[in-house]
């Protein structure tokens, strides 16, 4: 190599060597008699120096042409610095540099290459092999890579196989649009990037690989957001002759591991939670359990006593927000306003503080007595000092509002702090969700969807509701959920072509349509398919939690942007009419 260290190696213990080092500019500052240099690369800095009258002049002269984020080649002698600086590691030494080659030069970056750079998102993105060379960038990416590496060791232990499935597929119904990709050799047909891997990995337990797993890019063509990128990558397991339990115990372990291994976090194990309760006692499929705060219903104690809300109410609940009875007059003007948004949709808050004095102070005083509000205050458990807060309303609309303020509260109270982690599984989610906004072919408005995807298997004692009440019947599916975010999501199968294809029917599918779009995988079912079940963790958002970030893009390379444009290599852009004719595309129909 052209070096014989990198720039964050060198130490005390290495002084009076003749060192060569190679990297990139930080920073210069020239003092007349001295001159110091950053040399930076992916492994630290050293700080370099050169000295009127004992560095060659023809060295000096060199120096004094460079810029920010030349590259070069430094030959010197380490010595030990007299002013040493302990934020870093190579601080204590600094080079006496005897020789510079400029392996090339560099126009001024359009923004810093430090912590607090100055460039803004779009200039970033546009620069992105700029902006990776910052430290905090490549560090997530480092903790990327090592968590693809934990995880590969801790799947390969346990006997799981690597399968790559292919990326020209047709539509697997995870529920989102597909991207598509014209075929020139079948005018007017289309493949489909997979949404995910879905049907391939259980046709691989059909073929008895027993175990497979792939971290692997999936593509959904939906609005963006902050967590959420046109191409993503799942850690995307299977697994067959397993029940539920084995399977949440194999992917607990993975996520333990990884914590260990990566963070060196030792995690007790992974509580379960029905998702009835998760919804009644937090409002939310993925509750935060960093922590308490649970709701408490109040519908029977509340009701009854003239006030119309309450009465009105399908749902009467609320929370005990500990110390805040204090909570000024504005301030619970703020949190009324915050229930009030849109995207809340409550219709007012109720509050009432529990004074250290042990008197209450409500905002329905009106209707209810001291003695009235006593009881609800041990209802919740609440001591002096602490603020109920309670909402009312549709029993599924007032359960996602109050799981909202929760969360608001949790951050009000700095209660979900990023460097503590609470992990936890939510089991038997409904099969079925009813949506209003699509219809069936027969015109019919609305019709049922599988919540998760229409491969999971009901529980078999609910499977007689599945005519009488659909939205009742559980699956044998599962999420993980760590300090709210969900992570991962996986079901026990179907694995005969009956149930599969009752399946389709309820879901409006006709046969045709079933037998066109998943024949093959019914097919493969009557050829002794075994039992079977999985999970994909979304490997995006796991990084992203383990290094305490909230968006998922700082953990990809190359990311795109919120309207799904890479501003690095600007895409999508236009083909030329040559292509377009070749994938037989008449260009009056495209819009540019
Ligand atoms: N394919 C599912 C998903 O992408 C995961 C699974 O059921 O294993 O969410």
């Amino acid at each position: 190599m052209l070096r014989t260290h990198t720039c964050g190696e060198l130490r005390i213990s290495d002084v009076n060597k003749t060192v060569s080092l190679t990297g990139w500019v930080q920073r210069t500052r020239d003092k007349g008699s001295l001159l110091w240099i950053d040399l930076r690369d992916r492994y630290g800095i050293t700080q370099l120096f050169l000295e009127e009258g004992k560095t060659d002049a023809s060295v000096l002269t060199a120096a004094r042409g460079i810029g920010r984020e030349f590259v070069l080649k430094v030959q010197g002698i380490v010595v030990e610095r007299i002013s040493k600086n302990d934020k870093l590691a190579t601080g204590d030494i600094e080079i006496k540099i005897t020789s510079i080659e400029i392996l090339n030069s560099s126009k001024v970056p359009p923004f810093t290459i430090e912590e607090n750079t100055d460039g803004g998102d779009d200039l970033r993105m546009k620069y992105r092999y700029l902006d990776l060379r910052r430290n905090s960038v490549r560090e997530n990416l480092m903790l990327r890579h090592k968590m693809a590496q934990q995880t590969r060791i801790y799947l390969d232990g346990l006997n799981f196989i690597e399968v790559e499935t292919p990326v020209l597929i047709k539509s697997t119904p995870e529920g989102a649009r597909d991207f598509v990709v014209p075929s020139r050799m079948n005018p007017g047909e289309f493949y489909a990037l997979p949404q995910s891997p879905q049907t391939f990995k259980q046709l691989l337990m059909v073929s008895g690989f027993d175990r497979y797993y792939q971290i692997v890019k999936c593509f959904r063509d939906e609005d963006l957001r902050a967590d959420r990128q046109p191409e993503f990558t799942q850690i995307d397991c299977e697994m067959a002759f397993i029940t539920q339990e084995d399977i949440l115990h194999t992917f607990e372990g993975l996520v333990r591991h990884l914590f260990k291994h990566v963070k060196g976090i030792d995690m007790p194990s992974v509580p379960h939670m029905t998702y009835a309760d998760a919804m009644n006692f937090y409002g939310s499929d993925k509750p935060d359990t960093r922590f308490e705060m649970k709701f408490k219903e109040l519908t029977s104690v509340a009701q009854g006593k003239g006030f119309p809300v309450f009465d009105g109410a399908e749902l009467v609940a609320g929370i005990c927000a500990t110390g805040c009875a204090e909570y000024t007059r504005k301030q619970l003007d703020e949190l009324t306003e915050f229930v009030k948004k849109p995207q809340i949709g409550a219709k007012g808050l109720v509050y009432v503080q529990c004074k250290s004095d042990g008197t209450f102070k409500s905002s329905v005083d009106k209707f209810y007595s001291a003695d009235d509000l006593k009881k609800w205050a041990s209802h919740f458990d609440a001591q002096p000092g602490d603020l109920l807060l309670i909402l009312s309303g549709e029993k599924a609309k007032t359960q996602k509002a109050l799981g909202e303020l929760r969360l608001k509260m949790g951050d009000l109270l700095g209660l979900r702090d990023k460097n503590k982690f609470s992990a936890l599984w939510v089991v038997d989610f409904p099969l079925l969700e009813w949506n209003e906004e699509t219809n069936l072919p027969t015109g019919q408005a609305g019709r049922w969807h599988a919540m998760h995807h229409p491969f999971t298997s009901p529980k078999p004692g609910d499977l007689s509701l599945l005519d009488s009440d659909p939205g009742k019947v559980r699956a044998n599916a599962y999420d993980m959920v760590i300090n709210g975010t969900e992570v991962g999501g996986g079901s026990i199968r179907i694995h005969d072509r009956a149930t599969q294809q009752l399946m389709f029917t309820k879901l409006g599918f006709s046969d045709e349509e079933a037998k066109k779009q998943f024949g093959f995988l019914m097919d493969a079912f009557e050829f002794g398919a075994p039992p079977h079940g999985g999970i994909a963790f979304g490997f995006d958002r796991l990084c992203s939690l383990f290094g305490g970030a909230d968006s998922i893009r700082d953990f990809i390379a190359f990311p795109k942007n919120n309207s799904g444009r890479d501003m690095m290599i600007d895409t999508p852009s236009t083909i030329s009419q040559e292509q377009l004719k070749e994938l037989s595309i008449s260009v009056n129909d495209l819009k540019k």
